[in-house]
């Protein structure tokens, strides 16, 4: 059985032992394992049957331990990781050759954050190694933003989830690289482009699979629940053409009616973005577990952290 519990010393004495715990962040839930024992990073791929092409984030809890990860640490990324560490930003730098290829698929770069949960952060403190921790999800399905999420997905497979509560943020980091040093923003997320260029100025943006070979693992069908699921300008005009389904639709802020609409979720009443975007993921696993048979959503507008959503639900509805 899985236990779902905040004892983090039982945690710590998992992951001593080369075995993987998920953890809480304030993004999604991650699947966590010491970036050193080869025995965990395997279960990690296995567990979520990634395909190991697709590197890790390395999650720790200073400065002075992402610098013994790193070899270079550009003044743009240190204004970045001051501005938003603990937070939802992964900043992707050359690696120190200790860390282990199976981490980084090989690559010369390695990419690290400073989670926002106080539970995780004093599991990290008590900890002598860093985590590697992927969403706790099955490859390509929801990222799962609450404890049951994650039993719901692996059941008896893992051994034990760290009970953290709902995740604030509700998606997963915003990640940000560097290219002849100049910074590049990988894959939109939790912390808008205007919150980054209020830091550093403008950024270039390579947040699609065929301009990102830089990150792997940039799908473009990802996040997606098992009910088809669309995106649209126009809800109402859209699921008049199917009169005959039982259809779930998600909204920012509007109400639609309609005698085929079996549920309907306002992300926001407030029209509030970080509020609509803590709400997706929960939102799409209860959407997906009532046996509809389309779920539709409205985009959402283009600025803000409305780009990380309409980011999020494009991946979802991709065949
Ligand atoms: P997640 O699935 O949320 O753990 O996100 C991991 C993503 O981070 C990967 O799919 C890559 O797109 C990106 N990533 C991780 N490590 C690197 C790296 N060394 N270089 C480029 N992108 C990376
Ligand atoms: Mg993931």
């Amino acid at each position: 059985m899985t236990i779902i519990s905040n004892d983090i010393l039982k945690a710590k004495q998992l992951l001593e032992n080369d075995d993987v715990v998920a953890i809480p962040t304030e993004t999604v839930y991650g699947l966590a394992g010491n970036i050193f024992s080869e025995k965990a990073i395997q279960k990690i791929f296995k567990v979520k049957k990634r395909p190991h092409f697709n590197p890790l984030i390395v999650h720790t809890n200073s400065i002075e331990k992402v610098e013994a990860l790193v070899s270079e640490f550009p003044e743009q990324a240190k204004k970045l990781a001051k501005a938003f560490w603990p937070g939802s930003l992964t900043l992707i730098l050359k690696k120190k050759s200790n860390i282990p290829d199976l981490v980084t698929a090989g690559k010369d770069t390695v990419a690290v954050r400073i989670p926002n949960h106080a539970v995780t952060l004093q599991l990290l403190e008590k900890l002598a190694f860093p985590l590697a921790a992927p969403s706790a999800n099955p490859f390509g399905s929801i990222s799962p933003t609450s404890a049951a999420h994650v039993e719901n997905y692996f059941k008896d497979s893992i051994k034990m989830v760290l009970q953290g509560g709902s995740c604030e943020n509700g998606i997963e980091s915003t990640i940000i690289g560097f290219e002849n040093d100049e910074p590049v923003l990988y894959r939109l997320g939790s912390i808008s482009i205007e919150e980054i260029t209020a830091v550093i100025g403008e950024i270039k943006v390579k947040n699609k699979k065929e301009i990102a070979p830089n990150a792997p693992g940039m799908l473009e069908r990802h996040y997606a629940p098992s009910t088809k699921t669309f995106l649209v300008k126009d809800v109402a005009l859209f699921i008049k053409d199917y009169p005959n389904k039982r259809i779930g639709v998600i909204t920012f802020s509007k109400k639609v009616l309609a005698p085929n609409i079996k549920k309907l979720v306002l992300l926001s009443e407030k029209k509030d973005l970080k509020e609509a975007t803590s709400k997706l993921y929960q939102t799409l696993h209860d959407l997906d577990g009532l046996e509809l048979d389309m779920i539709v959503a409205e985009l959402f507008p283009d600025f803000g952290l409305g780009k990380s959503i309409n980011d999020r639900l494009e991946r979802a509805t991709k065949d």
